[in-house]
């Protein structure tokens, strides 16, 4: 809501669900081709590691 301006709120949640169905899929998400890799943390621990973590969430 800090981010994203108030009149783009709903266009924005159907990006993010679209963006899901897309990129960034729930057990193996597209990260090296990801528009928003510079922005995410779990992109480039997703590629260090080959897991999808948290970014707390220690790496086995
Ligand atoms: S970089 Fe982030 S947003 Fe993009 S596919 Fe990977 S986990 Fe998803």
């Amino acid at each position: 809501m800090k981010l994203v301006p108030r009149e783009h709120w709903t266009d924005w949640s159907h990006w993010l669900i679209w963006h899901g169905r897309r990129r960034c899929y729930a057990r193996k998400p597209d990260c090296s081709n990801c528009e928003v890799f510079q922005l995410c943390p779990s992109g480039k621990i997703f590629l260090r590691t080959g897991q999808a973590k948290k970014p707390d969430a220690k790496v086995a």
